[in-house]
């Protein structure tokens, strides 16, 4: 029975080969697709072959497929189960395969494979699925009270408002079941972690929202690899895996603390520094640099997330080398470009850290200054100075106020950075961008300010 991350990844995927499916290597974090910033789910490179707009490279496919999800910022360390930067582990069928098999399998997988109990497992389908219920009932014989239906919100998939979509069915582990099957709520996160979503891709949606049968039904799945190693390596959360305790640990280490000697709140930092490390050396092994815009503001505020919270923990020298060192460690076997691009991880790691440790003293004084007045929320222009001139993401200073019980006035911040915007664009409008050192001299014609670091330049360049 596979209990390390490395086992688990490779028997789902041996699992799925020998039910003849091509096993693909993961996608970069990139999408090669403009609608989205970062690849969010295993589905997402082969999005195209569902819309019908690209050929199917087999007719099933199985991938362990890097994924970040900023939407989960906020989540990590705080639940159990939600990363940044995770591998989502799926098995897809272009036109081929479709409910029957795929259920079927999910369950052979989890059960025979993976070995989970089946006392501990719970599916929940969409609600008007009968099809699923049935195929759970009494194909694979899961008990009818421990078959959920779930509204569309959580379990009905599509990619946008037209086009394919369909219902999805989604196992969970059940932590508890001695607390028995009346009134589940899957919600109840001290109890059940959803770790599979089995997709069903049947309907073309059109303009006007008419379901229509798709002639080639699809399927679309993903396991969470950092759950699958919390069940079976029985741990309390997914930090403490083998995927990721070890930078756990090494932040420790680095800040002379013992995690499990810690109380939460301190254990949530080294959490969140054992996440972000991951995702910040991966999203750098993939072609990020740091920068005020789209990806690169993601990698910025992932980063500088890490360095505020090891000062948090009284880090209080440069250290995410020693961070990206450790993630490059533990992720090589499985992500061999890491190590291949190990210098340019670690000089962008330690130019960006150093860019803001510059800064994050004064910024952390002006913010004490703001908190000391015990205003009733934090102005729009010290958010934006924080954000402007110290390198603030907007986030961290929303994250630091909420610590305070405070909030930020969002409006104000935006009106400071559309003045902002407005000054940089009439700097900008009269330099030739052919001639040499054009991008200085956009730089120069912003207003002169106190030392901005490079910011002024990611300004400028967002601006152009
Ligand atoms: P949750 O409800 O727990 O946020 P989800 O429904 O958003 O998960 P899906 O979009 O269905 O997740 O993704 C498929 C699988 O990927 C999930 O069942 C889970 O195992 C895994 N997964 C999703 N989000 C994360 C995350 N932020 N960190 C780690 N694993 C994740
Ligand atoms: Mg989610
Ligand atoms: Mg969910
Ligand atoms: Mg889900």
């Amino acid at each position: 029975r596979p209990r390390s991350g490395a086992e688990i990844r490779e028997a789902f995927l041996a699992f799925y080969e020998a039910r003849g499916h091509r096993r693909m290597a993961s996608a970069s974090l990139v999408p090669d697709d403009p609608t989205v910033l970062l690849t969010i789910a295993g589905m997402l490179p082969f999005k195209p072959v569902f819309l019908g707009q690209a050929p199917p490279p087999a007719p099933r496919a199985t991938s362990s497929q890097k994924c970040i999800r900023t939407n989960d910022i906020e989540n990590v360390g705080r639940t159990a189960r939600h990363h940044t930067f995770f591998e989502m582990l799926g098995n897809f069928s272009f036109g081929d395969y479709f409910k029957e098999e795929a259920i079927a399998w999910a369950w052979e997988l989890t059960t025979e494979v993976f070995g989970l109990d089946p006392a501990h497992l719970v599916v929940s389908v969409f609600r008007e699925d009968d099809e699923a219920a049935a195929l759970w009932r009494d194909a694979v014989g899961v008990d009818p009270k421990r078959i959920i239906r779930m509204d569309e919100a959580d379990n009905f998939w599509a990619s946008g408002p037209t086009g394919p979509c369909g219902p999805c069915s989604e196992i969970y582990y059940d932590f508890h079941p001695e607390r028995g099957d009346d009134g589940i709520d899957l919600e109840d996160d001290s109890r059940f972690i959803e770790f599979y979503n089995l997709v069903f891709m049947q309907y073309n949606r059109d303009a006007a929202g008419t379901l229509t049968p798709l002639a080639r039904r699809s399927i679309d799945t993903g396991m969470g690899l950092e759950r699958m190693a919390q069940i079976l390596q029985q741990v309390p959360n997914n930090y403490e895996t083998d995927l990721i305790y070890p930078l756990v640990e090494a932040a420790a280490a680095l800040a002379g603390v013992d995690y499990r000697a810690l109380d939460s709140r301190a254990q949530t930092s080294l959490k969140v520094i054992g996440d972000h490390s991951r995702a910040i050396t991966q999203l750098i092994a993939d072609g990020v640099t740091a920068s005020n815009l789209g990806r690169g503001y993601v990698l910025r505020r992932l980063l500088r997330r890490v360095v505020r919270h090891g000062r948090l923990l009284g880090i209080d020298r440069p250290f995410l080398a020693a961070m990206g060192e450790a993630a490059i460690e533990l992720m090589a076997a499985a992500h061999p470009q890491l190590p291949e691009r190990r210098t340019v991880i670690l000089a962008e790691l330690v130019r960006e850290e150093a860019r803001f440790l510059d800064t994050l003293e004064r910024g952390e004084k002006l913010l004490a200054e703001v908190l000391a007045a015990r205003p009733e929320r934090i102005g729009g222009d010290a958010a934006f100075e924080l954000y402007d001139t110290y390198g603030f993401p907007l986030e961290l200073t929303q994250e630091i106020a909420e610590e305070h019980g405070l909030t930020v006035d969002l409006d104000g911040f935006e009106a400071a950075m559309e003045r902002q915007r407005q000054r940089a664009k009439a700097a900008a409008v009269s330099i030739d961008l052919t001639l040499q050192g054009a991008i200085e001299q956009v730089a120069g014609a912003l207003e002169p300010t106190d030392f901005r670091g490079y910011e002024a330049l990611d300004q400028a360049a967002c601006v152009l």
